[in-house]
């Protein structure tokens, strides 16, 4: 099959969260799988220099947008046999020091953007001579391809277009902007309707994928369910209901080629589940790197995130105040609103040899807190699929994990399956839970029999892309468009 994924950022190339990772190794496993797969994806600043490789291809862009005409060019890298990565070329929209906001303003011309985008991945879709059978979305930033391409095909003469399918990484980011963002469509208005790409008289990109795609996947089966409920909907439960038979909720897999702890460039030790000694290695290194004082015997409790509200910040901050009495230690690296940096910032000043904080994005980090944390704190509201807890199994550090979305699904709790328990669920979002949550943590850590089993189940569980990928295979396939 030839698929072309558009998304709004691949890592190695660009990443503000899960997206950028589940879009890489989603593309990089069709390839190995057979499938010729390209990936269409904004060529944001230092991207060039970073990766040299990359080339001109000759195609331009010359679009409409609203009443104006966009030119943008087009850039290619081949990472490995089978897998091309496309870069759309327009240096006022893209050359700018973020990818969304800055200084936590989102970019005022957002819809200008990422609708140029849109519009550029429909074009490739359509003209290059690499006919793509499955054109596949990811998140609002590219929510309106289904309906373009839909456009061309009912009144522009599009005769056979590829299949449609949108992933929905988060349902809270939907891309909603003024009704005059609508123009930039270039839409007839019969698209923006009730039934259509109007929400409560604004545009809503990802309303108009739900829509307009014909397949519909999420990233894990409790989110797909979730998502569904007028609780956890987010205004688009209604739609969602009524694409049912065309969602798919399927668990991310884990990229084990850079998230392991055999081979890791950055990591001081390796270690695995029959050699777990080095592991506390790790948590020396980590205890020393992040200035706490180095005490094996100390349990280490960490988390990575970005810093909103979606996290489970407040209750977190909640449940460390209670627990730092204990004699404990927590890392955390993160980025987001300042009004939660000043709470960790907080906590730091008032237990310092007990917490350890680090703000932005640190790649390099994240490894070295994997690796070196005993316990990794995920108290999500809500989480689509979550990553964070998955590499934590591997790296045989125990995650405690909210009992929502993929969180729910990827955590084995000793109440569920006592001899398979890998994590610790707590199901209220409170800070009582959490606490009480963290506690269990403490006991478990103070029997090492009973936490050497649950690393080494945490550690032997498998969440390899392959199995991921058949699922996308069996989505694609069940509209009988692709065989
Ligand atoms: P989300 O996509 O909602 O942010 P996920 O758990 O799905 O949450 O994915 C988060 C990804 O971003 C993980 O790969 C995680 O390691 C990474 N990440 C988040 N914050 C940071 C940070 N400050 N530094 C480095 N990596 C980070």
């Amino acid at each position: 099959m030839k698929i072309l994924l558009a998304s709004s950022e691949v890592h190695p190339f660009s990443k503000t969260g899960g997206l950028a990772d589940m879009v890489a190794a989603l593309g990089k496993t069709l390839a190995r799988a057979g499938h010729e797969v390209r990936i269409v994806t904004p060529l944001y600043r230092g991207i060039g220099a970073k990766f040299p490789k990359i080339k001109r291809v000759d195609w331009q862009f010359n679009l409409p947008l609203g009443a104006k005409w966009e030119q943008g060019g087009l850039w290619s890298l081949k990472p490995e046999a089978g897998l091309e990565v496309l870069f759309v070329e327009h240096p006022a929209f893209f050359d700018r020091a973020g990818i969304y906001l800055e200084n936590n303003l989102s970019y005022a011309d957002n819809a200008e953007r990422f609708i140029f985008f849109s519009k550029c991945v429909v074009n490739l879709a359509r003209y290059s001579p690499w006919r793509p059978d499955v054109v596949h979305v990811h998140d609002w930033q590219v929510g309106l391809v289904p309906a373009l391409m839909l456009q061309q095909h009912r009144a522009e003469g599009w005769e056979n277009p590829p299949l449609s399918c949108l992933t929905i990484h988060n349902l809270a980011y939907q891309g909603i902007f003024p009704p005059a963002a609508f123009a930039l469509t270039n839409l007839p208005g019969g698209y923006f309707t009730l039934t259509g790409a109007e929400y409560f008289g604004q545009l809503n990109c990802l309303k108009a994928g739900i829509i307009y795609a014909e397949v519909i996947t999420t990233v894990s089966p409790r989110y797909a369910r979730e998502i569904t409920t007028e609780a956890m909907g987010c205004g688009l439960d209604d739609q969602l209901r009524l694409r049912r038979k065309s969602l798919f909720g399927i668990l991310n897999g884990v990229d084990y080629e850079e998230w392991n702890t055999t081979e890791n460039p950055f990591l001081a030790t390796a270690y695995s589940a029959t050699r777990l000694a080095g592991k506390r290695a790790n948590k020396a290194a980590l205890q020393k790197e992040t200035s706490l004082p180095v005490k094996a015997r100390v349990p280490v409790f960490a988390t990575i995130s970005r810093l909103a509200e979606q996290k489970g910040v407040d209750i977190q901050l909640g449940a460390l105040q209670e627990m730092l009495s204990a004699n404990i230690q927590f890392v955390l690296l993160g980025s987001g609103s300042p009004v939660f940096e000043s709470g960790y910032r907080e906590l730091m000043r008032r237990f310092p040899q007990k917490v350890a904080v680090r703000f932005g994005y640190d790649e390099g980090l994240s490894h070295r807190i994997e690796a070196g944390a005993d316990f990794f704190v995920m108290p999500s509201q809500f989480e689509p699929c979550g990553l964070n807890q998955m590499y934590s199994l591997r790296y045989g550090t125990i995650p405690i994990v909210r009992a929502t979305g993929g969180l729910d699904d990827s955590v084995i709790d000793f109440t569920q399956e006592a001899m398979q328990a890998n994590g610790i669920k707590f199901q209220e979002y409170s800070v009582r839970a959490l606490a009480k949550a963290m506690r269990k943590a403490l006991v478990i850590y103070n029997e090492p029999a009973l936490l050497r089993t649950f690393r080494q189940n945490a550690m032997k569980k498998d969440f390899s892309w392959e199995r991921t990928v058949a699922e996308y295979l069996i989505a694609y396939k069940s509209t009988g468009k692709v065989g």
